[in-house]
């Protein structure tokens, strides 16, 4: 085995998130209560949306939107099959069925133009993902939404202050949900989270939430416990101070990585859209020669971290497959066999990205 020196993903937590932690457990209000509250007033208020929703994980925050939106059993919803998992699971959940769209391969987010083909009477929602960071269309989605009729949920787990034409993402669609798992721009351990600016849709995604009471031992809905908890809640107060900076140095390392790999032979660098702020949860390269895995290889003997995101479409996972849940994206297809995400997040250094920029040129004179 040889030593990774520069990781593909490091969280950062530290004093203020574990004297945060240190003061609800002293507390005794360890479960959902003050510390959730005021978490979701903080981050509604970082994405300039009305509401936020709290929830144990990004994956719980996608289920409650879409049941908060009445998605069920015979519906289908359309989506990216170049994505994690938990975008169709959540879809899966509800009894619905996800509709897979090919992603746009200079950007790989769903193409906006090839939505409308997929809407049959059984559509009730589009969900684009901000996949690694980089906003999807969203003023051409809410356009075929709109015409349609049609609810958007945005998964925006990997995009934590991304912003599409001045306008964060997280208030796009009708809902908008975030995950704070370790890895991604900010954390609060596992945890999720779902903004709206639509009251109705707040009050249903908290009874969804919370086993589906309209008031205290009263259900009127089948609801699940997908709480966040005060513990988590702490830590993601004290990230959300943070999460500018590490936005900013997530983009200048990846601008950096831009610059100095931009005519690298072998590879395609990220493409960025107009208007758009991308926020670099991953930064990931295209392989234009040689096969991928020698590439991840190399990189791995080199001491570098890297990530494949994604491997499959969604589609061709096996249990989707039993599912008879098809699918047929060429690009989608094509990235997931040739795609290799580089470490990019807050704690890299300049020496890092410097190893990093020479190794990938070593790897491209070597596969060319
Ligand atoms: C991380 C992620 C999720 C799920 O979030 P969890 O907090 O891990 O449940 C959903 N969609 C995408 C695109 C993600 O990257």
């Amino acid at each position: 085995m040889t030593d990774i020196k520069i990781p593909i993903a490091n969280p950062l937590v530290g004093d203020e998130e574990i004297e945060e932690v240190l003061k609800v457990l002293k507390s005794g209000m360890i479960a959902q209560g003050p510390k959730v509250e005021e978490f979701e007033k903080k981050f509604a208020k970082c994405i300039g949306s009305k509401y936020a929703i709290a929830t144990n994980s990004g994956t719980a925050a996608l289920h409650v939107a879409l049941l908060s939106a009445g998605i069920g059993e015979g519906d289908e919803v359309i989506t990216t099959p170049f994505t994690f998992i938990a975008t169709g699971n959540s879809i899966v959940y509800t009894g619905a069925r996800p509709v897979f769209v090919d992603i746009d391969p200079k950007t790989y987010n769903i193409d906006v133009d090839k939505i409308e083909a997929k809407i049959t009477p059984k559509t009730k929602a589009i969900m684009p993902v901000h996949l690694y960071g980089q906003p999807a269309l969203m003023d051409k989605i809410n356009e075929i939404a709109k015409k349609h009729n049609l609810i958007v949920i945005e998964d925006a787990a990997q995009a934590h202050g991304a912003i599409f034409k001045d306008k964060n993402v997280g208030n796009w669609g009708d809902m908008a949900c975030f995950s704070f798992y370790p890895t991604k721009n900010m954390t609060t351990s596992e945890g999720g989270i779902i903004t709206t600016n639509d009251k109705e849709l707040h009050d249903k995604a908290q009874k969804f939430r919370a086993h589906g009471a309209s008031k205290r031992y009263f259900h009127d809905e089948i609801g699940y416990n997908f709480r966040m908890t005060d513990i988590e809640a702490a830590i993601g107060i004290a990230q959300l101070k943070k999460i500018d900076g590490f936005n900013e140095s997530r983009i200048s390392n990846a601008n950096y990585l831009n610059e100095n790999l931009k005519d690298v032979k072998s590879i395609k660098t990220p493409f960025l859209e107009d208007d758009s702020k991308h926020v670099y949860h991953q930064y990931t390269i295209l392989i234009t020669k040689g096969n991928r895995d020698d590439w991840v290889e190399f990189l791995t003997e080199k001491g570098i971290g890297t990530g494949i995101h994604y491997p499959i479409p969604l589609y061709n996972q096996p249990i989707y497959k039993k599912l008879g849940i098809d699918g047929d994206c060429e690009f989608a297809e094509n990235a997931a066999d040739n795609v290799i995400s580089l470490p990019v997040h807050p704690s890299i250094t300049k020496e890092d990205l410097d190893i990093i920029i020479d190794v990938i040129k070593q790897a491209s004179s070597k596969f060319s």
